[in-house]
């Protein structure tokens, strides 16, 4: 039985990255394993996106990103690791293992989950019957006062639930165990020692009869998974008394349904949202379906709580492009901030849509018509104008105490901005509106929106490197380069394995301790021993970007004498560093006239000039 890891592990064996990431980016041949491009990760006119063949990574020296194949699929499709490995795998032809259950707890959980879609499924067709019957006519009529047509309410399978408790319970019982009706969300019950004991009833259905509807006189919206799967419901009460608990109730959290991952509508809207390239976002589904049935079919709401990661991550591989339609200034203020925050983060191109007070979408487009929603939505404003706007509100004097109260407002926004271009373009465009003449505040402001991500865009570091530390760096982790058709020339020494040999020098020796690649070699040497792909490595930022910049690098082909000049220029650097040190050690001790010590000092200076010749035989055993 093969696991999952074991599945992807061979997905990635027979893919080949060039191939996989040329789907996406243009990519030129620019060395005997490398290919460049664009980076499709930021915005960049010169290409400094690297694709490694016989490593098969790839690296972007402008913003960092990197990685296996699976990594540029998660990345640029936004989805999971698991759904990468599917992807590539789909790509390739590569048939999916049958699902084997590693225990019977996850077979239970898996039957469970299929159970628990049914009766939702159920549940729905139960609630949209039930708005048929004589006794819903209310739920018709406040449907109908909400402008949705016969049309729009099959379409989103609106239903009702009745007032009685039991009519849903009953509906269900027989084709649900006990179990699945408890997890399903839909029942509330009593404890049993709460209940009077009827001595003619069995126990079960003493038990059975504890459960009851939790959502009763309500109109029902399900709420569904973006392939269109009934996963929980919204109800909104009819009741006018405050008896009957809140205006909307949504089910709760169960093994199918998860709010943070869930975008109302997104089922019907992502093909729009894909063709149209940009997304309406508003905050309830009453204002959702409005705007639906208005024409504007690429909407999807939030439900009225914050983004989170995993919406924001759903939604960006339809497109990410948003007009966001609330307000910003009302009761869900911090929500509304903290959705909009994730979404720049996110790199999100946003606007915003402010409708006049008073109205949300839904009444809008009640009131003045689905031509004046299309029209205001052309005329939303830019994310960043609209802070602006807003910071000018806030700070109206135009003292500059109140221009840099402005700028610390816009500061953090900016600062999400993960391009560091784009983030330099905001801050010349905020100076420039706020009308901030200072030079010296213009440029500090340049510089906070910029630095915010100083310590992760660096120069150039292979410069920093030997040509012998860059040898050993390549030798080591050329692991799967041996075996790559690329490599395997004719009249190749086939014994000779790069990193097998810098290995034996290196843990010999120590050679490499004290140089600035020192860290570095140290962890390749570990991936060596533990036969690791020497990217997959926990490298930081920096040493990750040595061994990306050392491998992409167009070079000679490694050969013995290429690792063994190495490690000679190696032992000559650590001698020399010593004499170094023995230097100001001698200098130090005929200050201090110890005639002794210098003698020593001297003996072993010319101990190691001697050595120098001798180094490159390497230690006498
Ligand atoms: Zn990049």
């Amino acid at each position: 039985m093969a696991s999952s890891g074991d599945f992807a592990a061979s997905v990635k064996q027979q893919a080949d990255i060039v191939r996989i990431v040329g789907d996406y980016v243009k990519l030129r041949k620019s060395g005997a394993q490398n290919y460049q491009g664009l980076c499709p990760f930021h915005q960049e006119k010169t290409p400094s996106f690297s694709v490694h063949a016989g490593n098969q990574f790839f690296h972007c020296f402008g913003c960092n990103a990197g990685g296996d194949v699976f990594t540029f699929i998660q990345k640029i499709e936004n989805i999971t690791f698991p759904e990468a490995v599917r992807m590539v795998a789909e790509k390739l032809g590569v048939p999916m293992p049958k699902v084997n259950y590693s225990s019977p707890e996850e077979a239970r959980r898996a039957k469970q989950r299929g159970s628990l879609l049914d009766i939702q499924e159920r549940a729905c067709a139960f609630f949209q019957e039930q708005l048929k019957r004589p006794e819903a006519a209310h739920a018709r009529e406040y449907l109908h006062s909400r402008g949705l047509n016969a049309e729009t309410i099959t379409e989103f399978r609106i239903g009702f639930a009745p007032e009685s408790g039991f009519l849903l319970r009953d509906a269900l019982r027989g084709q649900f165990d006990e179990e699945v009706m408890r997890e399903s969300g839909l029942f509330s019950w009593k404890d049993k020692d709460q209940l009077p004991i009827t001595s003619n009833q069995s126990p079960d259905v003493q038990q059975r009869s504890a459960l009851y509807s939790k959502f009763r006189n309500r109109v029902m919206f399900p709420i569904t998974t973006e392939q269109g799967k009934v996963i929980a419901f919204t109800g909104r009460t009819l009741a006018t008394d405050d008896k009957s608990g809140p205006k909307y109730l949504n089910s709760p959290e169960t093994p199918i349904y998860s709010k943070s991952r869930v975008l109302f509508n997104l089922d019907k809207a992502k093909e729009a949202i894909r063709k149209l390239d940009y997304v309406i976002l508003v905050e309830g589904q009453m204002d959702c379906i409005t705007v639906y049935a208005a024409g504007l079919r690429n909407v999807i709401a939030s439900s009225g709580t914050a983004f989170t990661d995993l919406q924001a991550r759903l939604l960006g591989r339809f497109s990410k492009k948003i007009v966001v339609n609330f307000d910003p200034d009302t009761a869900g203020a911090a929500a509304a901030e903290r959705s909009l925050a994730l979404l720049v983060s996110g790199d999100f191109e946003i606007k915003v849509l402010t409708l006049e007070a008073g109205f949300d979408p839904d009444l809008y487009i009640r009131k003045r018509g689905a031509n004046a929603y299309i029209d205001a939505l052309t005329h939303s404003q830019k994310y960043f104008d609209y802070l602006i706007d807003r910071a000018r509100g806030m700070y109206p004097s135009r003292t500059p105490e109140s221009k840099q109260k402005a700028l610390n407002y816009l500061l953090p926004h900016i600062q999400r901005v993960p391009s560091r271009i784009v983030r330099d373009e905001l801050a010349i465009e905020v100076s420039h509106r706020l009308g901030i003449e200072s030079s010296v505040l213009r440029q500090e402001l340049r510089h906070a929106a910029t630095s915010r991500s100083a310590g992760r865009i660096t120069a150039p570091v292979s410069t920093q490197l030997t040509d012998a530390e860059r040898v050993l760096i390549r030798a080591l982790a050329s692991r799967d380069l041996a075996h790559s058709p690329t490599t395997a020339r004719e009249g190749q020494d086939l014994d000779f394995d790069p990193a097998r040999q810098a290995h034996y020098f290196l843990t010999q020796e120590r050679l490499h301790e004290g140089f600035g690649a020192h860290a570095l070699l140290d962890a390749l040497i570990t991936a060596h021993e533990q036969s690791l792909d020497p990217m997959s490595l926990p490298l930081d930022d920096n040493d990750r970007h040595l061994v990306a910049s050392v491998l992409m690098e167009d070079h000679e082909e490694l050969t013995p004498e290429l690792v063994e000049n190495a490690v000679r220029s190696l032992r000559k650097s650590a001698i020399l560093r010593q004499l170094d040190n023995l230097q100001q050690q001698l200098k130090d001790a005929e200050r201090r006239n110890d005639a002794a010590l210098s003698a020593r000092l001297l003996q072993e200076r010319m101990r190691l000039r001697r050595s120098i010749g001798s180094a490159v035989e390497g230690p006498r055993n």
